[in-house]
């Protein structure tokens, strides 16, 4: 068992200070055991802890650091910057060209405007989506998360068109009542809700690539489809790519399906390891914004230009050629070869990947794209195999239903090591 002296005792005085311990509640280490590792440091894929622990990590914080910890281009783009200032809270050039990078690659946007998160970016789409359209309500689907702000905080029970019932404390029924839950991947529930209360959607706001409960990964077909209905009723189609944008394409997953969404907000890697979230859309959607128009949005730090500067070294790495295909490849290598082993040994458990993402799942099951597929029970295995590989020295985020990250410092050889013990570690707790 690795020690985790230190972090228990940073973990004591944590406690005294924030609610749980932490800043973000899926840091708690709640679903697995022990405290959280506080982390000292990282540097390419690996990273360090308080008790001197040393991890391959697969969190990558939750998804930002494409390139890993550490990166030179990004680290002395920062570096660059800071020297002349932090905020101004008026334009920098460096907007523009973060700004200019990402419209000038991709097809989707015309405009866009940058926030500090990705909660502040899809709740200013929804309310553009709300100004723009004139109307009150969203679909959001089951299993889909898209920030903390109040109308999204909305999951639901299965079955066909569910109303929203809050699943936070804090949020008024009244403005979860706007929000449609609806399970992935069933036509015939979207189908019903256009019915019941189409002259008053909105938007329909999907994760294109759901990887925020387990993968869920969904047919283009069904997300081909969401297009048409939109399209046909006057809805928005908005997705929320804060996890696959600049993740599996340049453009996110409107670029691997191709399929054009109305409104897109990122988020995570777009900022290279600093606070950046984006909204965009057609040049004529986004003229609603203030000040060109009447939807009201703004932020003290937006636009701040050290993230900026992190953001423009970030993407500029992402551009380069062939840097999506190899994260792919070697990601699909990599998950290959623990699912031969898994099925060589007739174990129940399967890796989904897409691109640079992956997720394990104890089920056999060809395809999982609905939240309700998941079996609670599954997460004790989770959790057994959590503690093993992180002993062996391997740091994924510590939930079951979080999803995990290969970046481009994870190299084959470290990626083929990885599959080894990974291996070892579920023949450990089948066995
Ligand atoms: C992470 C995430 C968000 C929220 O972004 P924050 O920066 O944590 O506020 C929203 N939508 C999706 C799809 C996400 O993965």
């Amino acid at each position: 068992m690795i020690s985790r002296k230190n972090s228990e005792s940073l973990f004591e005085t944590a406690k005294t200070l924030f609610p749980g311990g932490v800043n973000s509640p899926v840091r708690a280490f709640k679903s697995v055991d022990g405290v959280p590792l506080f982390i000292e440091k990282g540097d390419g894929c690996r990273i360090w802890d308080a008790d001197g622990n040393e991890f391959i990590d697969f969190c990558c914080s939750w998804g930002p650091l494409i390139l890993g910890h550490n990166h030179p281009a990004v680290r002395t783009k920062i570096e660059q910057n800071l020297v002349n200032g932090t905020s101004f809270g008026a334009p920098t050039k460096l907007e523009n060209e973060l700004g200019n990078l990402i419209v000038q690659n991709n097809p989707f946007v015309e405009k866009i405007r940058f926030v500090s998160s990705g909660t502040e970016a899809v709740m200013s789409g929804i309310r553009l989506a709300r100004g723009y359209t004139g109307r009150n309500k969203i679909i959001k689907f089951e299993g889909c998360y898209h920030g903390h702000s109040d109308s999204l905080l909305v999951k639901a029970g299965s079955g066909l068109a569910t109303f929203g019932s809050s699943s936070s404390a804090g949020v008024p029924e009244s403005f979860s009542a706007e929000t449609i839950v609806l399970p992935l991947n069933d036509r015939e529930a979207v189908n019903t809700a256009i019915k019941n209360h189409g002259d008053d959607i909105a938007c329909i706001i999907i994760e294109p690539i759901p990887a925020n409960n387990g993968l869920l990964l969904q047919e283009k077909s069904y997300l081909e489809f969401l297009r048409e209905v939109c399209t046909e009723n006057g809805i928005l189609l908005f997705f929320d790519e804060v996890i696959s944008g600049f993740r599996v394409a340049f453009a996110g997953a409107a670029e691997y399906y191709n399929i054009q969404p109305d409104i897109v907000t990122y988020g995570k890697i777009i900022g290279g390891g600093l606070p950046v979230g984006a909204y965009g859309a057609s040049n004529e959607i986004m003229a609603h914004i203030s000040p060109l128009g009447d939807v009201y949005q703004a932020g003290t730090l937006s636009g701040n230009p050290v993230a900026m500067a992190a953001g423009i070294a970030q993407l500029s790495e992402c551009l380069k050629d062939g840097f999506y295909e190899n994260q792919e490849n070697k990601t699909k290598k990599f998950v290959d070869k623990i699912n031969a082993h898994a099925k060589s040994k007739s174990y129940e458990f399967e890796l989904f990947s897409i691109g640079s993402i992956f997720w394990l799942t104890f089920s056999n099951a060809e395809s999982v794209r609905s939240a309700s597929e998941i079996r609670a029970e599954s997460m004790q295995d989770f959790k057994n195999l959590y503690a093993e590989l992180l002993n062996a020295g391997i740091y994924l985020g510590p939930s079951g239903y979080e999803v995990g990250f290969v970046s481009a410092a994870h190299n084959e050889d470290v990626l083929n090591q990885v599959a080894d013990t990974f291996c070892n570690a579920l023949d450990a707790i089948m066995a």
